[in-house]
């Protein structure tokens, strides 16, 4: 492939994944008005998807378990849980982890490879980051607030969780809500927040602004994978936190 071919693939791919997100425009910059005015020998349109991607949702209801509990009766019921196809791929189930009277309830989407392997809930580098995002902006340790995710086991690299899969796993996250009860549910990723809040809408357009799940608000934002690729998005995942910390009174 020779440097115009390869600019043109890398441009698509990064316009297609902005496309996913939500974001349909791209400011202007100097930088970009310069790059634009170069001169190109042979221009060709760059093909870029239509819609943005679709996350496939659960039920409108998704089914609750009879009853809530406690946090250790929610694990037991999991037991070694088959209820899904991922169930072959995982080495452990990712429960969730942290302070059962948390004020602040952070749901992730699926543990990856790493966290499968260390049994650890937002493992690796993305789980440095999230520490940097609580620490930072809410002063918060992870043992402060709860960790848990829509989906308990590893997820193929590359794949995306099916409409069963989100299905069978996402009761266990509804009833360990149900018994945290915590003030804030902060959703990082598309899947936690078009989950919980039952929409297709892009994550872009989420967060930002609080919304109500069961009468508990919810702020979406980025996911920490994410913002470990998009850094120029931290500033805008600050700004969500910071809104957590205003409402918790911090
Ligand atoms: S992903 Fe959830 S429902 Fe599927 S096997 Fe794991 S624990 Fe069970």
């Amino acid at each position: 492939m020779n440097s115009y071919k390869k600019i043109l693939a890398d441009t698509k791919k990064i316009l297609s994944f902005h496309r996913s997100i939500g974001i349909e425009k791209i400011p202007l910059t100097q930088g970009l008005r310069d790059f634009l005015a170069l001169p190109i020998k042979s221009p060709q349109p760059v093909p870029v998807q239509k819609k943005p991607q679709k996350v496939e949702l659960p039920d409108p209801e998704p089914t609750l378990p009879k009853s809530t509990g406690t946090i250790s009766e929610i694990r037991a019921e999991i037991g070694d849980c088959t209820r899904c196809s991922l169930h072959q791929g995982r080495t452990s189930i990712l429960f969730g982890r942290g302070s059962v009277k948390a004020k602040l309830f952070i749901v992730g989407e699926w543990p990856n490879r790493l966290d499968d392997q260390s049994g650890e809930i937002f493992s690796g580098e993305e789980g440095e980051m999230l520490d940097k995002m609580l620490t930072h902006v809410l002063n918060m340790s992870r043992d402060e607030v709860y960790l848990s995710s829509i989906i308990k086991c590893r997820v193929p690299d590359d794949a995306h969780p099916d409409s069963q899969q989100i299905r069978s796993c996402t009761p266990f996250l509804l009833n360990q809500l149900a018994v945290v009860k915590p003030e804030i549910i902060c959703a990082m990723g598309p899947l936690a927040a078009q989950t919980l809040l039952k929409t297709n809408k892009p994550l872009i357009r989420l967060r930002g602004h609080f919304h109500e799940v069961n009468g508990t608000p919810l702020m979406p934002t980025f996911h920490p994978s994410y913002l470990i690729k998009n850094p120029e998005m931290k500033k805008a995942a600050m700004q969500d936190l910071q809104m957590i910390r205003q409402k918790l009174g911090l």
